[in-house]
């Protein structure tokens, strides 16, 4: 056996990431490299394609990388769905090589977080913008799509004025198909926690970003249900980034207390994803503004990446906040698209389990009062303490056991007539 041979077997594959700014053909070699290299922990895969035809690749890094194992949250990242806004892309670049060679060198953080999570990268979400992108500092040359659409607009919005912008369906026929891609592919898993990433600004953005003048305004915020929880993941990650939580300015941009800020607060937009994620997929998505320049030169990327590496993985582990279970139906099975609510939580779309009856709740440590709904069963209604699961890389587990109901037609009316009033309210404002 020769040396080159051992040295090359021996040196974990994906440490070959230079720092530097990576073309679409670039990145897309380096991700089938990480993926050829690493087939037990990675898995490379397209939602679709760009406008100009290229592929939206995701690598997804886990124990079990090409599917999703009960118990075991999916998270997400994505950068560049403005094509100017480069620096995210390349640290989700570094942390998918780091990730793995930690993994390689049996490093625990790296263990820690493959086996008790699947991660999903998606580095561009908008690879032409990025093909054409200036390395002007604060303009906009390469921000839109190959259409010249904004794909942070192009979303179905629940608090469009418009009905037809507020319909899914409708909306993702008519949608640009990077944003298409995006809203298949939360369609084939639940993700549980996301970010994405942008530059120009300096702080962590959280939902909503618009709103309509009902009950989500208070004051000058449009606030989720979730506040809470939202308020923790953007401090969690500013908090860890190197400086972002003293509130630094960006030119003439105002301060952000604590480097956060809720979106709507800060200037209102529809069609946004984050708001998507949140409200249709049950995905709790933070917006990221990681530099104040959007394109900056390439040797301000090893600061960058420094300034950001503690806080991209600190955010990450939050997937494991709250709690996460099945509903079982009275014979045992799993009972898919059941309503689990938390008390004093109105989500205009209800959380429900997926096909495998999996439900999972990000929530802060707290005692809690769980209402569950499913079709020919009796509701149920349990409290329990919720802890803090990050520090052991898991949220609580508890499932939901329920008992059919004596007379299966009167159950469904009774269903029906406890549904909560705040939840067809919200269907009401949305559909009426
Ligand atoms: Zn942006």
């Amino acid at each position: 056996m020769s040396q080159l041979f051992l040295l090359v077997t021996l040196v974990p594959a994906a440490m070959m990431l230079d720092f530097g700014y990576h073309s679409n053909k670039e990145m897309e070699r380096y991700l089938l490299r990480v993926n050829d290299s690493n087939p037990d922990i990675a898995h490379l895969y397209s939602i679709g394609r760009s406008v100009a035809g290229q592929e939206l690749w995701v690598l997804a890094l886990g124990r079990s990388p090409r599917r999703h194992v009960v118990g075991v949250p999916e998270f997400k990242y994505v950068a560049n769905m403005h094509g100017n806004e480069v620096v995210g892309r390349e640290l989700l670049l570094r942390l998918v090589d780091e990730l793995v060679a930690g993994y390689r060198a049996n490093e625990s953080w790296s263990l820690q977080i493959l086996h008790s999570t699947r991660v999903h990268f998606l580095p561009s979400m908008n690879p032409d913008g990025f093909d054409v992108a200036d390395s002007n500092c604060y303009l906009s040359q390469g921000r839109f799509n190959r259409n010249g659409v904004d794909l942070n607009r192009n979303f179905p919005d629940a608090f469009a004025e418009r009905r037809e912008e507020r319909d899914p369906e409708r909306a993702a026929r008519e949608a640009e198909v990077e944003v298409r891609a995006v809203m298949g592919w939360l369609r084939t898993e639940t993700f549980v926690l996301s970010a994405n990433l942008h530059g120009g600004a300096l702080v962590a953005s959280y939902a909503y970003d618009n709103s309509n003048g009902g009950g989500e305004l208070v004051g000058r915020a449009s606030l989720t249900p979730d506040d809470d929880v939202f308020v923790h993941l953007a401090k969690v990650y500013s908090h860890n980034h190197a400086h972002m939580h003293q509130g630094e300015t960006c030119g003439d941009q105002p301060p952000f207390r604590e480097g956060i800020t809720n979106g709507y607060q800060w200037y209102p937009l529809s069609g946004g994803m984050q708001d998507y994620n949140y409200v249709w997929a049950q995905c709790l998505e933070v917006t990221l503004e990681v530099s104040c320049c959007k394109f900056p030169p390439a040797d301000r990327l090893p600061v960058l990446w420094t300034d950001n590496r503690k806080s991209l993985l600190a955010f990450l582990r939050q997937v494991h906040l709250g709690v996460k279970g099945r509903v079982l139906d009275a014979s045992g099975a799993a009972a898919p698209n059941a309503a689990v609510e938390v008390s004093g939580r109105r989500n205009i779309s209800p959380f429900k389990t997926d096909r495998r009856g999996e439900y999972y709740r990000l929530l802060l440590p707290g005692n809690y009062t769980f209402t569950v709904r499913f079709p020919g069963h009796q509701i149920l209604t349990q409290t329990f303490w919720v802890p803090y699961g990050p520090d052991g890389n898991s949220a609580l587990t508890h499932d939901f056991l329920l008992r059919r109901a004596v007379d299966t037609s009167s159950a469904r009316c009774r269903t029906a007539a406890t549904w909560p009033l705040a939840a067809l309210a919200a269907m009401l404002a949305l559909y009426g």
